[in-house]
């Protein structure tokens, strides 16, 4: 019988196929004892199994290495775990022979024993306890063949719906689009960055879905329904499949491709709307290129570091050279590196502080490690004279905290300078304005920016104080509130005011339903993911900015998220249900 259940659509679109359950969370064994002459038999077993899990993520190198460059080292450092005789192997088999554990607790045992000595001994040894963990769970699931571990999407042999506890960022980024048509977790919230890596692959997600793991098992049929309802339907009935047929064509006419060449953004009142992309990899330019979007206005530069070995100055320069070829004549703006919060980078930690987004994130890490920052500065300056480049700071809180960061920007150029290299001495800086104390001092912060960028989806989370990753208070996550709405009012109004560029580039600006409020907010520059340009655009075609900057106001006015919500949900109803044409 059909089974459903309910999560928050992170990315839209339907899936329709074969549920692959894996275990991407902690695994956990029991203490297990064999008889005295099973000892070496079970010894052996284990040695199979520590060549089975080699042999398995040397495969996965090989083809990572192909399709992911740099990211692909991360795998490659699984192996000199498993190769690891002194602190792994040999105390494992001690183990077994001196206590006659099974197998699976031995290695279960040990290998916590290490992670917790690594936790311990701080940075950067801490940051690799997530590894260790990775390789003890693929182990464990060599010796007792269960569920799959993540490291085995990377050989799919057939289309499959990842149905896990949870997926991290890194994870996200390293699914096979091919294979993967679409996932679902148990955890996750709808603007943390595993959730914005989904929708630039194109995979169909939900999340927050509490318990799915436990109901559904793998080969089972699942389908995914995110669009109507957010669900996942396990092992569904005639009818529901009937209904994804319906809503599959439906979700096809809707995705007729535009071109923006031909049919512009432009609002009914003759306002152009210039559309940017965001991206995460310069490789994702082409899709932007397609659709003919006047540059690239959020490049997520972390994404590039997340694996073991990060791209250093020289592979930095050469993918942000590429990247600003293959985009001229129009702007890219380059992002300096956003770690911390849910993203982590194996030389600067982050993910072991009690509030991460409140803590050691984006620029702050930038100063903590300004070696790394530094070379990311050259590596852009030294790529700008390849095309049109902007850098752009990451969670500034004031203007005395840009002029930092400036500061180290002008030590770099003078560094090249000295050093007799060329650069674009005309590259604009601008800062995120994410951090409500950014906006209610953006005037300042303008004296020195050439532009500013609203990210909406920090934006939200810390006026509102709700954590976006947090499926608990993912309803409360509403870009639409009131206050939200005025941070970013009074951002454009002093950019009006100073003749500065402003945009947006969080999620909101990617969301047809939001046009009506990035239009009416006075914005003219819009930032996001390939897949939300069709829609976004065909939306921007219906409106007149006029009736939009009513909505606003009156959204503005209203005393809470419901009652703005409400406001807007009226306008977006289509004219026919609507008594009064508003627009
Ligand atoms: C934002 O916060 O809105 C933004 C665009 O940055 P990120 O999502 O990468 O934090
Ligand atoms: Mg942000």
């Amino acid at each position: 019988m059909s089974r459903r259940v309910r999560g928050t659509v992170v990315s839209e679109g339907l899936a329709r196929g074969e549920a692959l359950v894996v275990a991407t969370g902690e695994v956990s064994v029991p203490e297990g004892h064999v008889s005295e002459h099973q000892v070496e038999r079970e010894v052996q077993r284990f040695r199979r199994a520590v060549e089975g899990a080699r042999t398995e993520i040397a495969r996965e190198e090989k083809a990572a290495r192909e399709r992911l460059g740099e990211m692909s080292e991360i795998i490659g450092w699984y192996l000199t775990i498993l190769a690891d005789e002194t602190t792994l192997l040999q105390p494992i088999e001690a183990m077994m022979r001196r206590e006659r554990f099974t197998a699976k607790y031995a290695t279960f045992r040990r290998f916590s024993e290490v992670a917790a000595q690594f936790e311990g001994a701080g940075e950067p040894m801490a940051s690799r306890v997530p590894d260790i963990i990775d390789v003890k769970r693929r182990l464990i699931a060599h010796l007792r063949g269960g569920r799959k571990p993540l490291g085995e999407l990377e050989r799919l042999q057939r289309k499959v719906v990842i149905i896990a506890d949870d997926l991290t960022p890194s994870q996200a980024a390293s699914l096979d689009r091919e294979k993967v048509l679409a996932f679902a977790t148990d955890r996750g919230g709808p603007a943390g960055h595993t959730a914005i890596l989904a929708r630039h692959l194109g995979i169909p997600a939900i999340v927050g879905l509490d318990n799915v793991t436990s109901m559904v098992r793998s080969g089972e049929p699942v389908i995914i329904d995110g669009l109507s309802r957010g669900e996942v339907i396990v092992d569904p009935n005639q009818d529901d499949v009937h209904e994804y047929q319906v809503l599959s064509r439906r979700l096809q006419a809707r995705r007729r491709r535009v071109h923006l060449d031909q049919e512009r953004a432009l609002t009914k009142d003759d306002v152009p709307i210039t559309i940017l992309g965001n991206i995460d990899r310069g490789e994702q330019v082409g899709g932007l290129r397609e659709l003919g979007v006047e540059g690239v206005g959020l490049f997520r530069t972390e994404f590039l570091f997340l694996g073991n070995t990060a791209p250093d100055e020289e592979a930095q320069r050469e993918h942000y050279g590429r990247l600003l070829r293959d985009m001229a004549p129009h702007s890219v703006c380059i992002r300096t590196m956003d770690f911390g919060a849910d993203k982590w980078d194996h030389r600067v930690g982050g993910g072991k502080e009690p509030n991460p987004f409140l803590g050691m994130r984006a620029i702050r890490l930038s100063f903590a490690h300004e070696g790394l920052f530094r070379a990311q500065l050259r590596a852009i300056l030294r790529a700008s004279l390849e095309g049109r480049c902007q850098i752009m700071f990451p969670m500034i809180s004031d203007a005395a905290e840009f002029r930092r960061a400036v500061g180290v920007l002008d030590s770099v150029k003078d560094e090249l300078r000295k050093e007799g290299i060329p650069f674009d001495e005309r590259v604009e800086v601008g800062a995120m304005i994410e951090v409500p104390s950014a906006a209610l001092t953006v005037e300042n912060i303008l004296a020195d920016a050439d532009f500013v960028s609203l990210g909406t989806n920090d934006l939200t989370q810390y006026t509102l104080a709700v954590d976006r990753t947090n499926p608990l208070v993912a309803e409360m996550f509403v870009p639409h509130h009131p206050a939200v709405l005025r941070l970013m009012q009074r951002t454009v109004a002093a950019c009006e005011v100073q003749g500065k560029r402003v945009s947006a580039c969080g999620e909101m600006a990617g969301m047809a339903e939001y046009a009506p409020v990035v239009l009416g907010l006075g914005l003219t520059r819009l930032s996001m993911a390939a897949r939300r340009v069709p829609d976004v655009v065909t939306r921007i075609r219906k409106l007149s900015r006029e009736a939009c900057r009513g909505v606003v106001e009156a959204m503005m006015a209203a005393d809470g998220a419901a009652a703005a919500h409400k406001i807007l949900t009226q306008f977006n109803r289509p004219p026919t249900s609507r008594r009064r044409q508003t627009r």
